[in-house]
């Protein structure tokens, strides 16, 4: 039962196939995990850069407006500086200023001790003749130089970001400021020029200012709000351009390019968050998924092909090893095609093992039937040749012989001498017999000779004749020898045991001795 013994040992075949189709997963894995990896990264890099790109084209579109808008205004400043007492025409150049482009929401004029001259539009001009105490006017007074304000509530209760000039008379005295200010919280030119430029992969725009505060934002609440708690914000105010991927206040990753305005420190941030922007991914792997699974379905059937023809001769070897007792094991083994150096080796192997094997069962078989002496027949082969006669129910006769007073040969020449005198017996029997007969040392100096298919007759003329040869010749030292023969025949009748007619030879023996020796008596 070596099936049952070896039932749970996993064979080479399916070792093989385990170990190819956990290479392919792994290697499928690996490759998708790689490919992913890159594919993340790329997607990634691209849209920080695009971000960048974005950013510093709007932070240089900024600038420029900006730049513009001073521009409008230095020349509106010298404009009203050189008609600081009339009333009506500061009106009139601070209407003028306001429709010639959609730079502001507001354009005003103040004199040095920060009270109103004039305004536009119409709807706020309750408001000339008072003093401005908001903070953009208090900046502008101080420091009468070119300003961008940081944002502040306007008087008309807005949120502002002011732009102003300052104004000086011929002599360099200062009288004032002319200013135009955009409503963060309304259509102005800011959130026209940004807010347009909306995407469709979920990236957007916010400007601060270097207070950290919301210019623009696109959600329109928060516009006017300061920003905690985002890295890049923080450090904006000390940056020019750049990328950063980072966690924005929402706690949502973004992936942000950034630009800053240098005359009005505001910093542009164009961001996307991350999650949008992988998103493609998950689609581009399931399509090379698919696309590779197929292969791979063909890559494992070749593997499976391959393992088959790898595993089969080592399989065929074993099947052979297990059956070494069996006949016909070494034509199975002959019959294996051993198409690789391991398993011709194990075959060449084997077939030699099995070889030895044979030889050495044939060996201890001759060696248990043969006697050691004299190389005839043993007992035990005198009792196998007889069953197997008794079995056929073929017919023999048997001569049974025994050395005349050997007794003396021992006695006078020794034993080794007597070794000899047996031996040299032996041949004379063997040189008397057929091919087929059986001959045998049956005790210390007695033979048996079987005779199948032999007659009585026939056998007592071969025991005549060996008599008469032994007696003709002589051994040295001995001389000469006689021997006495009993000869008996089995008719291989049914029912009737061959091992009678040894008895039966035996006591034909006894009457050749009793009749004086060297002689054949025949039962
Ligand atoms: P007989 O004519 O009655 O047969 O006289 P015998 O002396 O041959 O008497 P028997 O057959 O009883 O003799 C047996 C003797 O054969 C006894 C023993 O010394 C001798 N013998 C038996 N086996 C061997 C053997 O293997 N080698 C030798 N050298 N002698 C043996
Ligand atoms: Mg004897
Ligand atoms: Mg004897």
């Amino acid at each position: 039962m070596p099936h049952a013994k070896h039932g749970l040992r996993l064979d080479l075949r399916t070792l093989i196939l385990v170990l190819c189709a956990l290479t392919a997963v792994v290697m499928l894995c690996a490759s998708y995990f790689a490919s992913y990896r890159v594919q993340r990264q790329l997607l990634i890099d691209h849209a920080l850069e695009a971000n960048r790109v974005y950013a510093t084209k709007l932070a240089s579109i900024t600038e420029t407006f900006i730049a513009n808008a001073l521009q409008q205004l230095t020349y509106s400043a010298s404009v009203q500086g050189r008609q600081q007492s009339d009333a009506a025409a500061l009106q009139v150049e601070t209407d003028r200023v306001l429709g010639q482009s959609m730079a502001f929401n507001s354009t005003f004029v103040v004199d040095a001790n920060g009270v109103l001259l004039a305004i536009s539009p119409a709807p706020l001009r309750h408001l000339v003749g008072t003093r401005m105490q908001t903070p953009g006017a208090q900046e502008a007074l101080r420091e009468q130089r070119p300003l961008v304000s940081t944002p502040y509530l306007s008087a008309a209760k807005n949120l502002v970001v002011a732009l102003s000039q300052p104004i000086f008379d011929t002599n360099g005295r200062y009288l004032g400021y002319v200013g135009g200010s955009l409503y963060l919280r309304e259509r102005n030119i800011l959130n026209s020029l940004l807010g347009e430029h909306f995407h469709q992969d979920g990236s957007y725009l916010y400007v601060v200012d270097r207070n950290r505060r919301l210019l623009y934002h696109p959600d329109s609440q928060r516009v006017g709000t300061v920003v905690e708690g985002n890295a890049l914000i923080d450090q904006l105010a000390t940056l020019t351009s750049g990328t950063r991927q980072l966690t924005n206040s929402q706690g949502v990753e973004v992936l942000a390019g950034y630009a800053t305005v240098p005359s009005a420190g505001w910093g542009i941030v164009a961001q996307q968050p991350l999650a949008q922007t992988i998103m493609p991914l998950s689609p581009l792997i399931l399509n090379v998924v698919g696309t590779s699974v197929p292969l791979a379905l063909v890559g494992c059937l070749l593997l499976w092909w391959l393992a088959m023809t790898i595993a089969r001769p080592l399989w065929q070897l074993a099947a052979g090893a297990r059956s070494m007792d069996r006949v016909g094991t070494a034509e199975r083994l002959h019959r294996v095609r051993a198409w690789y150096f391991e398993a011709a080796e194990l075959k060449r192997a084997l077939l030699f093992g099995l070889n030895l094997l044979q030889e050495r069962i044939g060996r201890l078989n001759r060696d248990a039937q043969t006697d050691p002496l004299t190389g005839l027949g043993n007992r035990r082969s005198l009792e196998f040749s007889l069953s197997l006669l008794a079995a056929e129910g073929r017919a023999f006769s048997a001569i049974v012989l025994d050395i005349d007073h050997f007794k003396r040969v021992n006695d006078n020449h020794g034993h080794e001498v007597g070794d000899q005198v047996l031996r040299r017996l032996a041949e004379l029997m063997r040189r008397c017999c057929r091919e087929g007969d059986l001959l045998c040392r049956t005790g210390g100096e007695e033979f048996l000779m079987l005779l199948p298919g032999a007659s009585l007759e026939v056998a007592a003329v071969v025991a005549e004749r060996l008599r008469v040869t032994v007696q003709d010749t002589p051994v040295e030292p001995v001389g000469a020898v006689t021997v006495s023969l009993g000869v008996a025949r089995w008719d291989g009748e049914v029912g009737s045991e061959p091992g009678e007619v040894l008895s039966e030879a035996d006591r034909a023996l006894y009457r050749a001795k009793q009749a004086g020796r060297n002689r054949v008596v025949i039962a």
